[in-house]
């Protein structure tokens, strides 16, 4: 079934008889627009993109099955308008991708009440991925795989994070990605201790763990690694913690399948994790999916009750955090197929160390 078909299948589920899709990779998803400005509206028969005499060209390119509109005065003044020509009477909006401001802006354009709430239809489809989709990830992750194995032996005591934060992103542009994910994490030392610690001018220095986490864009559709290297010989507890975050990936890998939860996916590397007495350290979710956008559901989390099915394609990204001393974290990207899962992500998983 195709995108609309399945929105229009959710739609009736939800009673609406219109939606409208203001989120940028919501509308990418169902149209193949990718310009920045715009929204979708939907009807039962009736596929209306709406936007601004900038993108008009490339929109007719990009979704060639869209009756386009053009932005008058305002997109909410056209949107409304839209909506009063199907002769809608109650449209669901993305209350995640509406502000609210936008919100009464559009309701003072309408009579009556025919807008109602109803958030995360189109990222409900967006959860398992079509094998175009999978093959576009699979790049993305191809390009972070050779850009990591460029840039790893070029780090040096004495770089600045930023510096390799730096080498990575050229490389990734240089091998075709039209951006980075999200901001490249390079965190070194007792830094290392912040999962989300984006680069800055601290200089490796012997001793130091470093966790270095990126990805980039490429056609749209984000990957997401982490490798964690340690500068000079390193300590026996990096070597055993390092094994441990390690054995706790490798067990969650070994265990993904469909029908587990989000929760109980979690659970395969938690557990490893907890009965060497680390759980306390591992503080956040074991990984997320992603797609067009770097962070979507479901994810492997003790909160999330979503079933795995095949198709979806999520991070796998187990970490020990301690406090002053510092962190490790491994993150791959994997499908979950029919059976198990498969890992797109190719880089080498052994301890780097770096003189
Ligand atoms: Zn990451
Ligand atoms: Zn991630």
């Amino acid at each position: 079934m195709d995108r609309l078909q399945r929105l229009r299948a959710s739609m009736r589920e939800h009673g609406l008889d219109g939606y409208l899709v203001t989120g940028p990779e919501n509308w990418r998803y169902l149209s193949g627009f990718t310009g920045s400005s715009g929204a979708l509206v939907i009807g039962e028969k009736a596929e209306v993109l709406v936007t601004d005499f900038r993108y008009l060209t490339q929109v007719r390119e990009e979704a060639p099955g869209f009756t386009v509109r053009r932005q008058e005065e305002s997109l909410w003044a056209t949107v409304a308008a839209t909506l009063q020509d199907l002769g809608l009477k109650c449209v669901g909006f993305e209350a995640e991708h509406l502000s609210v401001d936008d919100f009464y802006k559009l309701k003072e354009l309408l009579p009556g009440e025919i807008l109602t709430p109803a958030p995360g239809l189109v990222a409900k489809l967006r959860m398992i991925k079509d094998t175009g989709e999978i093959e576009r990830i699979r790049q993305a992750v191809a390009v972070a795989d050779a850009a990591w194995q460029e840039v790893l032996p070029t780090i040096r005591p004495g770089d600045a994070e930023q510096d390799v934060a730096w080498r990575l992103e050229e490389a990734l542009h240089r091998l075709g990605a039209s951006g980075t994910s999200f901001p490249t994490i390079v965190a070194s030392g007792s830094r290392s201790a912040l999962p989300h610690g984006e680069a800055g001018d601290r200089q490796l220095m012997a001793g130091d763990l470093v966790v270095v986490d990126f990805g980039c864009v490429l056609h749209g559709y984000c990957s997401d690694m982490t490798r964690t290297v340690v500068v000079g010989e390193p300590t026996r507890r990096q070597q055993e913690i390092y094994h441990l975050v390690l054995q706790a990936q490798l067990a969650a890998i070994a265990g993904l399948r469909p029908q587990l939860t989000g929760r109980e996916g979690d659970a395969l590397a938690r557990r490893v994790i907890e009965e060497a007495g680390y759980g306390e350290y591992f503080g956040h979710g074991l990984g997320h999916s992603l797609g067009l956008a770097i962070h979507e559901n479901p994810r492997l989390s003790p909160r999330e009750n979503t079933v795995l099915a095949p198709g979806m394609v999520l991070t796998v990204e187990p970490g020990v955090y301690l406090p002053d001393w510092g962190g490790i974290r491994i993150e791959d990207v994997v499908v979950i197929t029919e059976s198990g899962c498969e890992v797109l992500t190719a880089s080498a998983k052994d301890l780097t160390v770096i003189f």
